[in-house]
């Protein structure tokens, strides 16, 4: 089958692979018949998870959907012919933390969890296509996947005139930005800052308003972003390089900050020159940091007192100059995390189905998946207009 195969810092290629097969009773094999390409893939792309964590050969992707076409003898839930939209959590649905609805940090799962614990001290769930961290995994960017736990996982699309588009984001960026949102904990007429108007930008803002946000700014640098941002989420924009984001926050909110400030940029936020962003620009360069953490320690900077931090973006290790003082000082509250994807599933599909969310707004470019080392360099140097990419095997 054709894949997209991790092959270094900035080089995937599709290539004939072997066909997944089932490996045990809990198994499905899906045939992808769409898939996509996340802010969490560029992390990969450009060498923030490196070798040996990411090893030539690894098979990228997390969104994807399809249909079931085979099943191990265990798979009670699915069966053949079933169309599925797939989390890209893999989760047993039995452990401690699946009980609790704690699917991301599944005990489970991540084969890999010696590695990740001697890093971060307890291991979260395996993840598709997500590294030597997260269970090595074989990932959706492909013909066909292994789906292992199919039954705690996978949810079927019964309604035919649902496009795939449609219902493709339900296996990652829907429920991250609604997750988002949760986290923040927004009271009505909150006001709700979001940094990062990238595709989990965009469905966070959309939460924020379904549940309860009286005020959303949005903020980031690319025009059609904020653009996006102001026309399908109605948010008030601010581009980080024509202002002074504190100060532009602190007028709008009369010197108080916003109630929730959400980071949905991640480990690779710009930072335009400022000392901090300098500095972890040259430590990432020579290797002596892993992460950019500059829109987070902003949005701590810039939260109210007794506020909310929601950090949806992805941090990978160890933050410099964290502003610890200004958390404590400020009495905040700080949740992130991987998304519990499979908590989310029934009630966005409901959503979807109601018609009253239509994720596929997001999408800018539509191409097959051999086109995808191309898509990737696209998506991350945003150029072309590109927000999201949509790949069809
Ligand atoms: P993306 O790279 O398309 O979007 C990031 C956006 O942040 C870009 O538009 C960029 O211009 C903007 N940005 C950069 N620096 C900024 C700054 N200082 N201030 C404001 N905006 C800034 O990625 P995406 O697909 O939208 O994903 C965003 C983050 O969410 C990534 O870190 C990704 O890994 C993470 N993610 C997390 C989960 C989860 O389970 N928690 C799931 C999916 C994605
Ligand atoms: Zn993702």
């Amino acid at each position: 089958m054709r894949a997209v195969v991790w092959h270094g810092k900035g080089d995937v290629r599709v290539e004939n692979v072997p066909d997944p097969r089932i490996e045990a009773p809990g198994d499905a094999i899906v045939k992808v018949t769409a898939t996509a390409i996340c802010g969490s893939d560029l992390h990969l792309l450009d060498g923030y998870v490196p070798w040996p964590a990411m090893q030539p050969g690894d098979i990228l992707g997390h969104e994807f959907m399809g249909e079931v076409v085979e099943t191990g003898a265990g798979v009670t839930r699915l069966k053949k012919g079933d169309r599925v939209v797939v989390p890209f959590v893999i989760a047993c649905g039995q452990c401690f933390f699946c009980r609790k609805s704690l699917w991301s940090l599944c005990d489970a799962t991540n084969r890999d969890r010696e590695k990740l614990e001697a890093l971060i001290g307890h291991a979260g769930a395996g993840l598709f296509g997500y590294s030597h961290l997260y269970g090595h995994y074989q990932g959706g960017q492909a013909e066909y996947v292994r789906v292992p736990h199919a039954d705690h996982g996978p949810i079927r699309i019964g309604r035919g005139d649902l496009r795939d588009d449609q219902v493709l984001f339900l296996s990652d960026i829907l429920p991250t930005g609604w997750m988002a949102a949760e986290n923040a904990g927004i009271e009505p007429g909150d006001t709700v800052a979001v940094w990062g108007c990238g595709p989990v930008g965009q469905m966070t803002i959309r939460s924020c308003w379904t549940q309860g946000a009286g005020r959303v700014i949005a903020i980031d640098r690319v025009p059609e972003r904020l653009a996006m941002a102001r026309a399908h989420g109605k948010a008030e924009t601010i581009d980080f390089m024509a202002e002074d984001v504190y100060g532009r926050l602190q007028e709008m909110t009369q010197g108080r900050g916003p109630d929730r400030c959400i980071d949905a940029v991640g480990a690779e936020a710009h930072g335009l020159g400022t000392v901090d962003a300098v500095v972890d620009k040259a430590k990432a360069l020579v290797g002596l940091g892993s992460d950019r953490p500059h829109a987070l320690r902003q949005a701590i900077q810039c939260c109210r007192k007794g506020g909310t931090v929601s950090v949806p973006g992805v941090y990978i290790g160890v933050l410099d100059k964290f502003p610890m003082g200004a958390a404590f000082g400020k009495g905040l509250t700080i949740r992130g995390g991987q998304t519990h994807v499979q908590r989310y599933l029934r009630p966005l599909l409901d959503r979807i189905e109601r018609g009253e969310i239509d994720p596929s707004f997001v999408i800018t470019h539509r191409c097959v998946l051999d086109a995808a080392p191309d898509a990737y360099l696209t998506f991350r140097d945003k150029t072309d207009g590109c927000i999201k990419v949509f790949l069809t095997p």
